[in-house]
């Protein structure tokens, strides 16, 4: 028998990232960011120059990957060959290239081992695309974590503006439009809602709210 999970897969700026790891920090729970395994992989074939659509050139380095996820002072940092990419690997190119290298079929399925590897006792909390459809389709709870396209701009315009970035509103709503569009429309594990997941729209919601909602629809299914 096999430990627990909880998906939550959406589409970026949706509020998963949040909401996730907010959850497994208040069940206790591991904690799996599948969008920063792609993220990373994107930086790595930077850094090994590969080209993005190159397939059989990332399939073995996407295997061979040299990741960490460490634990410091309560915070994850995440370890790419020894060099600490947690801050790097957040911005909207590599969000760009990430998504790009995630369209590869054999990409994917090279990465499928690492991550259900995540599942273990007492449970996952594992937050992404795919997970609830693909990843782990036996998992106990899957919540689709959804926003307008419209919102999640406004969101990540806040955000990169606390961190005193300067953005364009329209430049970010035409990135996140692209990368909807990727994602839906790839082949392979294209982003949608598992058919026995709570589809939950927090366009309105305030992420408290969105908590105590994932809360209580997880603790019906546990
Ligand atoms: O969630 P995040 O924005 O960090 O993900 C970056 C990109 O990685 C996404 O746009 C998507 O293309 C890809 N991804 C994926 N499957 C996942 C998680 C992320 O294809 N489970």
């Amino acid at each position: 028998q096999s430990a627990a999970v909880i998906t939550i897969d959406g589409p970026s700026g949706a509020g998963k990232g949040t909401v996730s790891a907010m959850l497994a920090a208040r069940l206790g729970w591991h904690f799996l960011d599948s969008g920063a395994i792609y993220r990373v992989l994107a930086v790595a074939s930077v850094h090994h120059q590969i080209d993005a659509q190159d397939e059989l050139g990332l399939v073995p380095l996407a295997s061979g990957l040299d990741v960490n996820f460490d634990i410091q002072d309560g915070q994850t940092r995440i370890i790419l060959e020894g060099e600490d990419v947690s801050d790097s690997i957040r911005t909207e190119e590599v969000g760009a290239l990430a998504s790009q290298v995630a369209s590869l079929p054999r990409v994917r399925e090279a990465l499928l081992r690492r991550q259900r590897a995540f599942r273990e006792d007492p449970g996952l909390v594992a937050d992404g695309r795919d997970m609830g459809t693909v990843v782990f389709p036996s998992a106990e709870a899957k919540i689709f974590l959804t926003a307008s396209a419209e919102e999640r701009a406004r969101r990540r315009y806040k955000q990169l503006k606390d961190k005193g970035r300067d953005v364009s509103i329209d430049r970010l709503l035409t990135d996140i439009k692209a990368r909807d569009e990727r994602d839906m429309n790839r082949s392979v594990a294209p982003l949608k809602a598992a058919e026995d997941a709570l589809v939950l729209d927090s366009t309105q919601m305030t992420v408290e709210q969105v908590l105590d909602t994932v809360v209580e629809f997880v603790e019906k299914k546990l």
